[in-house]
């Protein structure tokens, strides 16, 4: 017999549990005195702009260390620890970090990686997740009992925010241009890789002259002259040779890059959300490793053109008074001239190297293409930018088919998919191949890109046929010509654009048009 047991069913009696309210992640201070013995983690681009952001950031003192580069565990790991509706990029970048920590916890132990390591990561508000990644990483740091790891967000619209939680971390001017100008080299060095690597005659050359290059701007940047902390290091930063100097070095490096232009490939321009669009890794199936082995040449997406995007809303608004400043005259003007500041130093750095990485493109143009399909206001993500990055490569011929790269469980990219439609629609001969990022549906989503590409490869052959028709040149007499003119072989001859989308119709063209070379 089981005994009677008496519920007391007294509300009054009865004492609630008590409320835990929520409370957000606050980092514990990284102090001055702990620089030395702390490394800075940070990580999200290509290998190469990390390693020249580590030459800038060991030029003032920090220790630092870009996270490895991502790979499909991170995914893993990631989805382990963070909300289920988190987008793609949060669930890697997430991972990634987690697997870094829990590798150093194993090793070390927990309150020496909570001492040793801060990560620094970029940071926004806005409508899209890119806003709460920090609140990403506090919950995986709660799910790894690492509560006390601290984290820092270096906001991507201000230069001098001062020293953060303790000073041992001071964004000013000469550590946030230190960042930028490494972000701007790292970029121009890539559209040079990229446009090369499909061309050489040796294969493994690029990788081989790029590793070279790249441990020597780390090494600029590492040694950069110290101008103070304010305006001299701005002007400085904005009439110095210094970088130009260094990029003529890489361009004498990349001379001896041996190419071949008359072979035909498809020009795949990339767009996308930022971090998928700039990865270079498991991130995204690896696709401009993939489109290079299957004959392309890839258009790869600059850093610049987002750090340029991130001046034109604040100039419209300007534009358009909906600003609360109190002289939106003046600050549009100030805006006006950083801009063009911004764009000639971008220019300076291309011209170092033969002026083959391609030039910005003209954000008001990318809105006014853009604007019939997707309003400009409409934040988040690339916003406008990928109908109008995708409309200026097809009116400008910069490239024979998109390949948008979309994060699964993204609210922007999921908008400018639906308006893709509507583009190609209009245009129905603009090859598009929007894809899916989950992480784990790599198949699938190369399956789907390669449909678009066979397309886009005949079109490139075609023109080529073309171009040796309209010119009577043959690849023989190509050849022969190249014999006797050997700079034409070298990987640092810049080819003009003679309106195709493909690299080897142009360079007939040119030398039919501009060089003299007739047929025979
Ligand atoms: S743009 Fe999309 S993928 Fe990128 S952070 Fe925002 S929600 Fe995530």
């Amino acid at each position: 017999m089981g005994q009677l047991v008496t519920i007391d069913t007294n509300l009054e009696n009865m004492t609630p549990p008590p409320v835990k309210h929520y409370q957000a992640y606050r980092p514990r201070p990284f102090t001055r005195e702990q620089r030395d013995s702390t490394t800075i983690l940070f990580g999200g681009l290509t290998w190469k702009h990390e390693r020249i952001m580590q030459g800038a950031l060991h030029n003032l003192g920090y220790k630092a260390e870009p996270l490895p580069n991502i790979a499909r565990e991170d995914l893993d790991a990631g989805k382990e620890l963070i909300d289920v509706g988190a987008c793609c990029p949060t669930i890697f970048t997430t991972g990634s970090l987690v697997n870094f920590l829990k590798k150093e916890v194993a090793t070390h132990g927990k309150d020496a990686t909570n001492n040793k390591f801060v990560y620094l990561t970029a940071g926004a508000c806005g409508p899209c997740r890119f806003g709460q990644y920090h609140e990403s990483y506090s919950m995986a740091l709660d799910g790894l009992g690492l509560r006390d790891f601290r984290l820092f967000l270096l906001a991507q619209d201000e230069l001098d925010q001062g020293a953060t939680g303790g000073g041992g971390l001071d964004i000013n001017l000469p550590l946030s241009l230190g960042l930028v100008w490494s972000i701007l080299c790292g970029d121009v060095i890539t559209d040079l890789e990229y446009a090369t690597r499909p061309y050489e005659v040796t294969p493994g050359q690029t990788d081989a002259v790029l590793q070279e290059c790249v441990a020597y701007m780390y090494e600029v940047f590492r040694n950069r002259p110290d101008h103070g902390k304010k305006l001299g290091t701005l002007a400085w930063h904005l009439t110095t040779s210094y970088f130009t100097n260094a990029l003529r070095e890489v361009r004498k490096k990349w001379d001896a890059i041996q190419v071949d232009r008359t072979r035909v490939k498809a020009r795949v321009k990339i767009t996308g959300e930022f971090w998928l669009q700039t990865h270079e890794g498991d991130g995204n199936y690896n696709i401009k490793k993939w489109l290079e082995s299957e004959d392309s040449e890839v258009a790869p997406p600059p850093v610049a053109v987002w750090l340029h995007y991130l001046m034109h809303p604040v100039i419209r608004k300007l534009e358009h008074r909906h600003s609360t400043s109190k002289h939106p005259k003046r600050d549009d003007a100030i805006l006006q001239i950083l801009e063009r500041v911004y764009v000639r130093t971008y220019n300076r750095f291309r011209k170092a190297l033969a002026d083959i990485p391609s030039a910005l493109p003209d954000q008001v143009e990318l809105k006014n293409l853009a604007e019939p399909f997707y309003h400009f206001e409409l934040r988040g993500g690339e916003g406008h930018m990928l109908i109008g990055k995708a409309l200026y490569a097809y009116h400008h011929k910069k490239a024979h088919m998109i390949c948008e790269l979309s994060p699964y469980s993204c609210m922007p990219n999921t908008m400018s998919i639906g308006s893709m439609a509507n583009v190609v629609g209009k245009y129905p001969d603009l090859l598009y191949a929007p894809i899916e990022v989950k992480g784990d549906a790599e198949v699938h989503a190369i399956s789907r890109c390669q449909m678009i590409l066979t397309e886009a490869k005949k079109r490139a052959q075609a023109e080529f046929d073309e171009v040796l028709k309209k010119t009577g040149l043959t690849l023989e007499a190509i050849h022969a010509y190249e014999k006797l003119h050997p700079e034409l072989r070298r990987a640092t001859y810049k080819v003009p654009h003679k309106g195709y989308s493909g690299t080897s119709a142009n360079y007939v063209l040119h030398l039919a048009q501009d060089r003299g070379l007739a047929r025979a």
